[in-house]
C-alpha cells in the first residue's frame, strides 16, 4: 500500500507497525535548467523515480506500507547567475534534512529513504552526511542511495541500458540539462520540453571542473546546460528512467532486507573534506 502523508491523520500513523512501513523523502532544488527544461526538473525526476520504484516495491514487498511526503523543493549548489534557482548553503541544507529526519524518528519510522534527482555531489554528500548523523543520534538508519547510483557504484544493467552507455561515451560529460536531463524529461513531462532544445550548442567541461562553480558559471553563461540537449529522445528518457528506478529499487531491496546494502549508502567522493558538510559553511 502507498499513502501520502498528506491525506492521513496523526492517528493513522500511530497504527501503523513501524517495522513494515517505509518512509520515502524526496528531495530536490527549483533550479534554471537552460533555455529549453523547466525550473522544476530535479523535482519532476524525483516524484517519478519516487512513485515508480513504490510501485515495485509494492508487489515485492507487499507486507509493507510506504508512505511519502511531497517533495521538499530545496537542495544545494553553487550556481549564480540566473534567475529561478532557490538554493541553500551546504550548511543549511544538511540541518534541513537533519531536520526532517528528526522529526520523522519521532514518529517512530524506522525505514527511512531519502531520494533526490539532483546530482552535485556536494548536495548528495549532505544527505548522506545527515543520514549519518541521525543514526549516530537515534540508531535508527535513514539510507540515501543517490549518491551511489550517480556516481557508478549501482552496476545493475539491463540490455537498454547497455545502449544508451554507448551514447553516454560517445556524448560524455552531460552533466545538467544536457541529452539526459532532457531525455528524462520527454518521458516524463513532455509537454514542458520546449522544441528548442534541438538548437541548443553543445557545452562541453570535463567531470573534474564540475566541482570548480567559477569554472561551471563561466560554461553554462546565457544557457545554463552543460551537455548536449540535442541528443535527446523520449526512448532514450524511457530508457533512463527505467534503468534509474531498477537501481533505486535494487539499494532499497537491499536496505529493506538489511543485507549488503550498505555498499550503498555513500557517493564515490564521500571521504573527499572539500566536498562535505563544515560547521561554519
Ligand atoms: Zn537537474
Amino acid at each position: 500500500m502507498i499513502q501520502n502523508v498528506m491525506e492521513i491523520r496523526w492517528n493513522d500513523l500511530q497504527e501503523m507497525d513501524m517495522n513494515k512501513t517505509v518512509l520515502f523523502i524526496g528531495i530536490a532544488p527549483i533550479e534554471e535548467h537552460g533555455r529549453h527544461l523547466p525550473l522544476g526538473v530535479d523535482i519532476y525526476e524525483t516524484q517519478f523515480w519516487m512513485d515508480n520504484t513504490m510501485k515495485k516495491l509494492e508487489n515485492e514487498f507487499s507486507e509493507y506500507t510506504f508512505i511519502t511526503l511531497p517533495v521538499i523543493p530545496y537542495g544545494h549548489a553553487v550556481m549564480n547567475g540566473f534567475r529561478g534557482n532557490i538554493h541553500l548553503s551546504q550548511k543549511l541544507f544538511y540541518d534541513l534534512i537533519l531536520a526532517t529526519l528528526r522529526n520523522v524518528v519521532e514518529w517512530g519510522v524506522k525505514n527511512i529513504i531519502v531520494i533526490s534527482g539532483h546530482a552535485d555531489p556536494r548536495h548528495t554528500i549532505a544527505i548522506e552526511q545527515a543520514c549519518e548523523s541521525i543514526k549516530k543520534e537515534s540508531g535508527v538508519i535513514a539510507f540515501a542511495p543517490m549518491g551511489a547510483i550517480f556516481s557508478g557504484k549501482v552496476l545493475l544493467k539491463t540490455e537498454d541500458a547497455i545502449c544508451v552507455e554507448k551514447q553516454m561515451k560517445q556524448f560524455s560529460d552531460d552533466f545538467h540539462a544536457g541529452w539526459i536531463e532532457t531525455s528524462n524529461m520527454l518521458e516524463i513531462r513532455p509537454d514542458l520540453v520546449h522544441d528548442n532544445y534541438k538548437d541548443q550548442p553543445d557545452i562541453k567541461i570535463n567531470g573534474r571542473d564540475m566541482i570548480i562553480p567559477q569554472v561551471v558559471s563561466a560554461a553554462t553563461k546565457d544557457y545554463g546546460h552543460l551537455g548536449c540537449p540535442k541528443e535527446a529522445s523520449k526512448e532514450i528518457g524511457r530508457i533512463l528512467n527505467e534503468w534509474t528506478i531498477q537501481r533505486i529499487m535494487h539499494c532499497v531491496a537491499a536496505y529493506l532486507r538489511r543485507t549488503d546494502y550498505d555498499i550503498y549508502e555513500h557517493h564515490q567522493l564521500y571521504n573527499i573534506p572539500s566536498l562535505r558538510v563544515k560547521e561554519e559553511n
